[in-house]
């Protein structure tokens, strides 16, 4: 999950507290404004519909020595399944899933996905059949061991599925470091296969070295400008959906569904959430794994039935912002 290179000097920069009061600015003048134009607006216990949170889960893989498990055929077939009953659970509640894949997997899955195996799965190697059943396949790479993320992209063209141009995990602070995210609005071409070239569309999981820096918490889709002004908006750049705290699971979510209810968000504007789970935790951890991954689905499902959160692939978010939001910027911190 670690999003960067580890090896790498990294300096703490208090961003959470900067963009909290930033926020919270922006919030005072929004709602002045709102009152001048239309007083009374506020209390007028509007409905919740009005202001959903759309919502997706993310998982990752990672390419670790945790996961020298892939290079094995019984190790690769453990998190096959694991991943089936992930998606079995998803469905259950009609949620949606992006699966975030760096190259180990893929590659195992190059391999072992014979025939043998996909007869158990409508002759589908395993990502046509979770793209079958709705899941979303996004890159994601640390771009070590020489894959970067046209790499990525290609392993999983290479099985048969269309790659989004996500940009699962990225590397933001320090700004200036070796994956300078920057280089993702324009066509990338491939480390591995230099033939290939792939075009991000939306950035997702800003993070900092190893996670222990302030990652991004934010919920909302804006264009960061570029690396020293990733919360500044820029019709120019590619769009950055924000997690809401994802590395926390639903915790930020709730926060944000709190504040919205109290009507302490600015209205009009598109929010987002996008809790992350960790793949190899359903094979090593097992049932309660997958008890916990129901809890949360559970009570996501009652969110969804209030109309306070849409479930939303990441590119379905991009799209219901560009269409139903005019592109308008929001960054909102959860707390
Ligand atoms: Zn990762």
């Amino acid at each position: 999950m670690n999003f960067g290179p580890l090896d790498k000097f990294y300096t703490s920069f208090a961003a959470r507290d900067i963009f909290t009061k930033v926020g919270l600015k922006f919030i005072y003048i929004i709602s002045v404004f709102l009152f001048l134009l239309f007083p009374g607006c506020g209390k007028s216990g509007e409905s919740v519909n009005s202001a959903p949170v759309y919502v997706t889960i993310v998982s990752h893989n990672e390419t670790d020595q945790r996961y020298q498990r892939y290079d094995t055929f019984d190790g690769y077939l453990q998190h096959r399944e694991a991943l089936l009953r992930i998606c079995d659970l998803i469905n259950k509640y009609n949620a949606t899933w992006d699966l975030q894949t760096d190259w180990r997997f893929l590659v195992a899955a190059r391999q072992f996905e014979t025939e043998d195996i996909t007869n158990s799965t409508d002759g589908l190697n395993i990502l046509q059949y979770l793209q079958s059943k709705g899941v979303q396949i996004d890159p994601h790479s640390h771009e070590k061991n020489g894959y970067n993320y046209a790499d990525i992209a290609y392993l999983i063209e290479s099985l048969g599925v269309r790659p989004s141009g996500v940009v699962g995990g990225f590397l933001f602070d320090p700004p200036i470091n070796p994956q300078n995210w920057e280089r993702f609005r324009s066509p990338l071409k491939g480390s591995m296969y230099p033939d290939w070239i792939w075009q991000a569309d939306i950035l997702w999981g800003a993070a900092t070295l190893g996670h222990q820096g302030q990652d991004d918490i934010a919920s909302g889709i804006w264009r960061p400008k570029d690396i020293y002004n990733f919360y500044e908006d820029d019709s120019e750049s590619i769009p950055y959906i924000g997690g809401a705290d994802a590395i926390n699971g639903i915790v930020g979510l709730r926060s944000i569904l709190s504040d919205i209810s109290q009507q302490q968000t600015p209205r009009g504007q598109i929010y987002t959430a996008t809790p992350l789970i960790v793949e190899l935790n359903f094979v090593e951890n097992g049932q309660s794994e997958y008890d916990n991954l129901e809890a949360i689905l559970q009570e996501l499902d009652i969110y969804a039935q209030n109309g306070q959160i849409v479930w939303a692939s990441l590119n379905q978010m991009r799209d219901v912002w560009t269409s139903q939001y005019n592109s308008s910027p929001n960054i909102y911190i959860p707390y």
